[in-house]
């Protein structure tokens, strides 16, 4: 039976194959890690978008940076981040985000945020001033950043890739025909735009990243179509991973793509030319972010 797109609040989650179940923490790290985002009243995409793999994430002493507040302008159907009006932006975010990354000793920072719709530059500017502050306090950090589309916005992409950040990340989400279902406001054609530019404006000095959930409904010939628009904007670097139904208001998971389908797809993928490529039924677009090598200018 066809599963549609449509969330279907009187339905059970389907139980999760064996590949997907979760470990648990295997290390006192994870409970120093909350207690330090605590103290510094930080938001990480780990807890706001319910991660599957926050426990192993924060056991080895990473998370993912939510910055901008931990309300988002825009309502996207897989997306366990809470739309609201959003509060004021916090003027030392920036210094917080760059204490925690120093007190956790961390070698690569991802740094996210949710959709700033309601504010002129989409909060590029204080993506600017947190990557300045993570710099200034972690020489030699490698700095990711994972931002929304901006509507594309060339003014607000020039101020973030002003800060020099080594990846830029923005997300597919998924493929051409479900964008409209799957994603809000943002389009398939605006994202490969907002790729395609930073590379252009960084040419060399900047890794492109981008990602796609699977088990949405896609056919296989549109995950082919999605992996070619996105080397052909210059996307460098590609994550692949299983959308799961964070609550019963989410779209449901219409496919359980079996890791073996993963290997494949990651296959015609570095054919295809990306530079690294995380395909798994586990991988987040930050998920072990940190095991790529570098080379690029520090
Ligand atoms: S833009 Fe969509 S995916 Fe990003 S935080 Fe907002 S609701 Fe979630």
């Amino acid at each position: 039976m066809m599963t549609t797109l449509q969330p279907n609040p009187s339905s059970q989650r389907p139980r999760l194959p064996q590949w997907l179940r979760n470990r648990l923490p295997t290390s006192d790290s994870f409970s120093s890690t909350r207690a330090l985002l605590d103290e510094l009243k930080l938001h990480t995409v780990c807890q706001s978008a319910r991660c599957p793999n926050h426990w192993e994430c924060w056991s080895k002493g990473t998370a993912t940076f939510m910055i901008g507040g931990d309300r988002c302008t825009r309502a996207c159907g897989f997306c366990a981040v809470t739309t609201a009006k959003p509060l004021a932006l916090e003027a030392d975010e920036p210094e917080r985000v760059a204490e925690a990354a120093r007190r956790l000793g961390l070698r690569h920072v991802v740094i996210t945020a949710v959709a700033r719709d309601d504010l002129a530059d989409g909060g590029a500017e204080h993506f600017r001033r947190t990557i300045d502050a993570v710099r200034a306090l972690n020489p030699g950090i490698v700095i990711e950043v994972l931002t929304p589309d901006f509507n594309d916005r060339d003014s607000s992409l020039d101020t973030v890739l002003s800060a020099h950040p080594h990846i830029f990340n923005h997300n597919l989400e998924t493929v051409r025909r479900l964008t409209p279902a799957v994603r809000s406001r943002a389009t398939y054609d605006r994202s490969l735009s907002v790729l395609r530019k930073a590379k252009a404006r960084s040419g060399n000095t900047i890794y492109t990243k981008s990602g796609l959930m699977l088990g949405l409904g896609e056919r296989e010939e549109e995950v082919l179509a999605a992996l070619s628009d996105l080397r052909a904007a210059g996307c460098d670097l590609l994550t692949l991973g299983q959308y799961l139904q964070p609550t019963l208001k989410h779209l449901p998971v219409v496919e359980f793509v079996s890791p073996s389908k993963f290997g494949a797809y990651g296959e015609r993928a570095r054919g295809l030319g990306f530079v690294h490529v995380a395909s798994g039924p586990r991988v987040r677009s930050s998920y072990h972010a940190d095991e790529f090598k570098l080379e690029l200018p520090s």
